[in-house]
C-alpha cells in the first residue's frame, strides 16, 4: 500500500463581535477568530495536512492572505480543493487525526456533529475524522485557538497529470470544441475546425 501522510497546523486569535467558525460550524459566541477569511482553525489545519500529504504546497499559496476574493470566505472552499489536489494526485484519505487547543468554547459537545460537518465536506465517513480538544494548559494563549492536524492517505489511482499525453491533448480539443461551438451558436463565429489546418497537407505527399 503507497500510503503518505501529511500534518497542518494553524492558530487564530479572538476577537469580539466576530463571528465564530469551527469546523463547518457556527457558534453562539462573543469572540470569533480573526482571519482574512472565516478564520476556521480546524478547516485551515485539515487543508494543510491534506496538501502536505501530496506536497502539493499549503492554503497559503493556493488562498493568499491579501487577495481579496478571499476575505470572509467560508473554509469549506479551501477545504474543498485541498480535496481535489489529493485526488488528482491519485490519493484518498484513510484517516485524518486532530487536536483543538483553545480555552471556550467547549468543543467535546459538539464534537459529533463537527466530525460529521467535516465528514460530509471530505466525502469521507464519519470514523475517518477524529477531532478532539484541550485547553491551553499553561501556555498563556487563553485568546488564541490552535489546531494540530495529521492526515493518512492512500493511492487508489496514478496522478491525473501522468496519464496519456494523448488524453490530454484529446480533452484539449474537445474543450476548443465547446468553445467554438459556444461562440458559433451565440455570437455567429464561423468554426475554426477544419479551416485551418496546422500544416498544408498537399506538400507532404
Ligand atoms: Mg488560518
Amino acid at each position: 500500500m503507497d500510503t503518505r501522510i501529511g500534518f497542518g497546523y494553524d492558530s487564530h486569535v479572538f476577537k469580539p463581535g466576530v463571528p465564530l467558525h469551527i469546523g463547518g460550524l457556527s457558534f453562539d459566541h462573543p469572540e470569533g477568530l480573526a482571519g482574512h477569511s472565516d478564520g476556521d482553525v480546524l478547516l485551515h489545519a485539515i487543508t494543510d495536512a491534506l496538501l502536505g500529504a501530496v506536497a502539493a504546497g499549503d492554503i497559503g499559496s493556493f488562498f493568499p492572505p491579501g487577495d481579496p476574493r478571499w476575505k470572509d470566505a467560508d473554509s469549506a472552499i479551501f477545504l474543498n480543493l485541498a480535496l481535489e489536489e489529493l485526488q488528482n494526485a491519485g490519493f484518498r484519505i484513510v484517516n485524518i487525526d486532530t487536536t483543538l487547543i483553545l480555552n471556550a468554547p467547549k468543543i467535546g459537545p459538539v464534537a459529533p456533529e463537527m466530525r460529521a460537518r467535516v465528514a460530509d465536506l471530505l466525502e469521507i465517513d464519519i470514523d475517518q475524522i477524529s477531532i478532539k480538544a484541550k485547553t491551553p494548559e499553561g501556555l498563556n494563549l487563553d485568546h488564541v485557538a490552535q489546531c494540530h492536524a495529521v492526515a493518512l492517505v492512500e493511492r487508489v489511482a496514478e496522478q491525473e497529470d501522468l496519464k496519456s499525453m494523448t488524453a490530454v491533448i484529446e480533452s484539449q480539443r474537445q474543450l476548443e470544441d465547446v468553445v467554438e461551438d459556444l461562440l458559433s451558436s451565440v455570437h455567429g463565429v464561423p468554426k475554426k475546425r477544419g479551416v485551418n489546418p496546422v500544416y498544408d497537407t498537399e506538400d507532404i505527399t
